[in-house]
């Protein structure tokens, strides 16, 4: 029986196309490759991959146009590759329903590392809709839903109503990139537009779970993006 993972790579440098699909296969996943939008449309489809590679920058349709398109219709694990720079393709992507991004040019275990997040992500969220989690632990960081305490090291935090809010969002999300509009509209609703709001609230959040405000080890800045709760310390 063959239970590897199917990764569909969605490249249309042939020289980036051949680079990381070796890598993959050595890592044990199945790749089939696509160099179009609209073959990567078709193969979804017909294969079901289990997570998608999107480069963004293809020769017949707009990546986005193709991450739009697949996820009318599925939820697989879809991360974009993008441009260095190119912070506002990335939050669209990440707004429309990407579960990562990666900047090219990227090394192999970072690679591995995001594979990896996203897939695991996803079968949490397969199981945590079968069954709600009463906590979560990340490290010296324990976020306890039934009870609405959050502790590090054993130590209740006190937090504020709203910041509460911001880290259970967070950690239903662990080891994904949420975007600072998504967390403004998921914690404030439509009509907060300015971030300053969000950076007090996070400033005050690290303040009170990190060792270290400054280089935060739980949740970490996505510079021009967001911020991602880390799935393991
Ligand atoms: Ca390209």
């Amino acid at each position: 029986m063959n239970n590897k993972l199917v990764i569909l790579l969605v490249e249309d440098e042939i020289a980036i196309s051949n680079f990381i699909s070796t890598i993959l296969t050595h890592n044990n996943y199945n790749v089939i490759k696509a160099d179009k939008g609209k073959d990567a449309i078709k193969l979804t489809a017909s294969h079901c991959p289990d997570l998608i590679l999107l480069d963004l920058g293809l020769p017949d349709m707009d990546g986005i146009e193709v991450l739009k398109i697949i996820r009318e219709w599925s939820g697989v694990p879809i991360i974009v590759v993008s441009a260095r720079g190119h912070e506002r393709e990335k939050v669209e992507a990440l707004d429309l329903g990407a579960d990562d991004y990666i900047t090219k040019p990227f090394g192999t275990s970072e690679l591995l590392a995001r594979i990896r997040t996203a897939v695991r992500h996803n079968h949490k969220v397969r199981e945590e809709n079968q069954l709600e989690a009463e906590k979560i632990i990340i490290g010296a960081l324990c976020i306890d839903y039934e009870k609405r305490i959050v502790k590090v090291e054993d130590k209740e935090v006190h937090l504020t109503p709203i910041e509460y809010k911001i880290i259970v969002l967070l950690s239903h999300n662990v080891g994904k990139v949420l975007t600072h509009d998504y967390i403004m509209k998921e914690i404030w609703g439509p009509y907060l537009n300015e971030n300053q709001t969000l950076r007090v609230n996070m400033a005050n959040i690290r303040r009170k779970i990190e060792a270290n405000p400054a280089e935060p080890k739980f949740i970490v800045t996505e510079v021009g993006v967001g911020y991602r709760m880390v799935d393991e310390v």
